[in-house]
């Protein structure tokens, strides 16, 4: 199997910052291309995140030294557990290469990712949120205003404004379904409760994600959701298919991300895992390209929220994939028809 990979550098419309992370204009992702013996070529994605200390060099160099004779488009299985025997590999080149395995397999199959799966996609029926990250008051209503479009908006908050942020998002969109997230920013659960209360008294939120950091106790998690008025999702706090127990005890839902899962497959098991523990499942993104939000759209049918519009924040994307129109997903005008149905813009 050859492997190519390279550093693309993404341009944001409008800078991005969360409560964990400073804000920034441009970011670096990595895309993968794996080629088989018989020509095969497939592609992913590593979108590294710096919250969990993974960046585009240590992902490149981790690509570059890999010996790829345990890889195979007919075992993504035992290619994934080579993978994973694999000393410090950063879980955002995992994830390239599983999408890459996943993609190369089905185009095998001759079939969509999502058929290839047994999950199907019902184009026109799921719907992204659009996010907003932390700025200004000022910046946020004109934000919020060219985002009018959009039915669902999240916001990003844990920033001393976040209520000047929010009361300038309601001043132009009163009526609009809103979801937060925390970002691990509130530091004790008094002000994590005080903060829910005071979004609960708003009536218009549908949840709150990850309102503590992920190294919170179990028993101020506990704590927070026994009192909380609204639904709490884990983020930062979950992870993998074993991260699933433990959320079901302190949270309402989770919010499933390819990077975090390390590709398709464990966040296909993670989402199955969260619903069969009576969570509701979310499926998010990093700042990444169509390849990275259009395999994670594959996974929409196990997914009660879906929050993937990292290719919608950026202005140079050079795949095109999945579509959003108005935040309503479909792959009718996607012009690649198997793998993951991405392919390169003009
Ligand atoms: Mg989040």
């Amino acid at each position: 199997m050859k492997l190519k990979a390279y550093r693309c550098e993404l341009l944001l419309a409008n800078p991005w910052k969360i409560a964990s992370s400073k804000g920034s204009g441009t970011h670096q992702t990595v895309i993968v291309e794996l080629t088989d013996a018989d020509g095969l070529v497939a592609i992913g994605e590593a979108a590294p995140s710096s919250t969990y200390g993974e960046f585009a060099e240590g992902v490149l160099k981790f690509l570059h030294d890999l010996d790829t004779a345990g890889l195979s488009f007919n075992d993504v299985p035992g290619s994934m557990a080579f993978l994973e025997a694999q000393p410090g590999i950063p879980m955002a080149a995992k994830c390239a290469l599983n999408l890459a395995l996943v993609d190369g397999a089905a185009r095998r199959a001759g079939q969509a990712v999502y058929d290839f799966l047994g999950l199907g996609f019902r184009n026109d029926h799921h719907v992204t949120s659009f996010s907003i990250g932390i700025d200004a008051p000022d910046i946020i209503r004109k934000k919020v205003l060219e985002a009018a479009i959009y039915p669902v908006l999240k916001l990003k908050v844990g920033d001393p404004r976040d209520h000047e942020n929010f009361a300038a998002l309601r001043a132009v969109a009163p009526e609009k379904a809103v979801r937060v997230d925390a970002n691990e920013g509130w530091k004790t659960k008094e002000e994590a409760l005080r903060q829910l209360e005071w979004l609960a008294s708003d009536g218009r939120i549908q949840f709150v994600e990850q309102p503590m950091p992920r190294t919170t106790s179990t028993k101020d998690l506990l704590w927070l959701k026994a009192r909380s008025p609204l639904p709490l999702y884990a983020d930062e706090s979950c992870h993998t298919i074993q991260d699933i127990p433990r959320c079901a005890e302190c949270f309402h839902g989770v919010n499933v991300k390819l990077v975090k899962a390390g590709g398709v497959s464990v966040a296909y098991a993670t989402l199955q895992a969260a619903r069969k523990a009576g969570l509701k499942t979310m499926i998010g993104c990093m700042i990444e390209t169509s390849v990275q939000v259009t395999a994670a759209a594959h996974l929409a049918e196990l997914a009660d929220h879906l929050d993937i519009d990292g290719n919608i924040l950026i202005t140079n994307d050079p795949f095109a994939g999945v579509t959003s129109q108005k935040g309503i997903l479909s792959f009718a005008t996607a012009k690649e028809k198997i793998g993951l149905r991405v392919s390169r813009r003009n």
